[in-house]
């Protein structure tokens, strides 16, 4: 803590990771060897900077923008860029963190980075959110590159961005190389990778209700957040034959007791993906209920999925959903569930997956997508589809392989952390210290 004063969300992601790893470690010593933690802990790089931009009535703004480089073990920096008000070195370091043992547990060959700015593209005009991703990119375009650093979409950085970032990318290297992923179909996209993290968390929560005999045809299932993973999630659900009977933003939660309808889905689309509004547009549209300024956690589901942003859920929630009988809890989000709440979850015997598993289908995804690029190639959609759902197949069985507990239980913290750990720890050791 002494090293990284006023970084809550940092400080509150290692700690989780480190209570998995302490026991494993003390049955594997040659892990406290090599200071392998003290590295782990320290990202590789941190490029903080400046970045001016004209509005559109001519005033100059200043935003700072950052890229934290966490770790090359397993391959290049691979991790998102997330635009919001409340993005800070804390923030992007726990994602930078947890995103480097995401990306181990997909098998695929990718290190670990997060980036993004302190802008708020609300209430920005295309012609504004187009100059600010122009002028991200022309200091961070020197720290990136198809074998260095591949960024992708996050929080607020939806195709659109990634389109500008590409654009201005290419125009500072004069090169077509893979730098972004998660880019529009016709400039070297993948089909699923939009679908992909919702897709995933849903493929994820599936194999966690088959290890209790069920399915998630005909449960009740509350969604968080309304943007891309959100979205996907409900669709996917939705077509597994469950009632998602909520969706919410940062100014409240809709509450639907009839459920989703792919008709109601692309109301959401609408609202969300074009008119840039908000989820009380839709509950109006739809003749939903909304709720200001409220979370979901209080109704009654099977299944939850967070869907939003870090620290949606805590403890008063967690106890309201275990009291209404929930199931299983898979994080669409990074971090939604506090500490004490997925403690609670864990304890109470309800099957939860930290988001560094469940969430997963997305750079997994984007991995793909740079296996494409690589070959020049772009897969059809059911390919795609089928390599996402055997990755989280995986990841689960990863789960399960390093979170059994000693009384047959499972814990897909531990085994989330412990099989991401060994990989890149591994690797480390292999390489020296460096
Ligand atoms: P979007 O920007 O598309 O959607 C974010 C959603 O979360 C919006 O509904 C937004 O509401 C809500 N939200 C954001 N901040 C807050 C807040 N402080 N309080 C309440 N609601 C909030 O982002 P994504 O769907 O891409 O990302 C959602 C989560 O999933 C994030 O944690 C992200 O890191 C994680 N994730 C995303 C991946 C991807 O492929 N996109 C991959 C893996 C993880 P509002 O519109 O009001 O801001």
């Amino acid at each position: 803590a002494s090293r990284n004063p006023g970084q809550p969300e940092f400080l509150q992601a290692v700690t989780e990771v480190m209570e998995s790893l302490w026991p494993f470690i003390a049955e594997h010593p040659k892990y406290a060897e090599h200071g392998l933690l003290d590295r782990l802990v320290e990202p590789e790089r941190i490029v903080m900077f400046r970045v001016s931009w004209v509005d559109d009535r001519g005033q100059v703004q200043v935003n700072r923008g950052y890229r934290i480089q966490h770790s090359m073990a397993i391959g290049p920096y691979k991790g998102g860029i997330r635009f919001h008000p409340s993005v800070n070195l804390s923030v992007l370091k726990f994602l930078a963190f947890e995103q480097t043992f995401k990306n181990a547990l997909t098998t695929l060959p990718m290190g670990g980075g997060k980036g993004g700015a302190d802008f708020d593209p609300k209430g920005r005009t295309p012609g504004e959110v187009m100059r600010f991703c122009q002028a991200f990119v022309s200091e961070l375009f020197r720290h990136i590159g198809a074998d260095t650093d591949v960024p992708a979409g996050d929080i607020g950085v939806g195709g659109r961005e990634v389109g500008f970032m590409t654009g201005m990318m290419k125009k500072l290297s004069n090169r077509a190389d893979c730098v972004f992923t998660g880019k529009g179909l016709s400039f070297g996209g993948s089909l699923i990778r939009p679908e992909a993290t919702g897709y995933g968390t849903v493929y994820f929560a599936d194999e966690m209700l088959k290890t209790r005999g069920r399915t998630f045809d005909g449960l009740r299932v509350s969604v968080s957040g309304s943007g891309n993973v959100a979205q996907y999630a409900v669709e996917k659900a939705m077509s597994l034959g469950a009632r998602v009977v909520t969706v919410s933003d940062s100014s409240g939660t809709v509450i639907d007791e009839e459920g989703f309808t792919p008709e109601k889905l692309a109301v959401l689309m609408d609202v969300k993906n074009h008119l840039y509004g908000r989820v009380s547009d839709y509950a109006a549209r739809v003749g939903a209920r909304f709720e200001a300024d409220k979370r979901p956690w209080h109704v009654p589901v099977d299944v939850a999925l967070p869907c939003a942003t870090q620290n949606e859920l805590d403890a008063d929630d967690a106890a309201t959903l275990i009291r209404n009988g929930v199931v299983c809890v898979a994080e669409g989000a990074n971090m939604p569930s506090t500490i004490e709440a997925a403690k609670a979850f864990e304890a109470a015997g309800v099957l939860y997956a930290p988001g560094k598993a469940s969430n997963a289908g997305g750079v997994a995804t984007s991995g793909l997508e740079m296996s494409q690029n690589a070959e020049r190639m772009s897969w059809p959609r059911e390919e795609v589809d089928a390599r996402l759902l055997q990755i989280m197949q995986g990841i689960h069985a990863a789960c399960l392989q390093y979170g059994k507990r000693a009384d047959g239980s499972v814990s897909y913290i531990d085994g989330a952390n412990i099989a991401g750990f060994v990989k890149v720890a591994d690797a480390m050791l292999a390489q020296g210290v460096i």
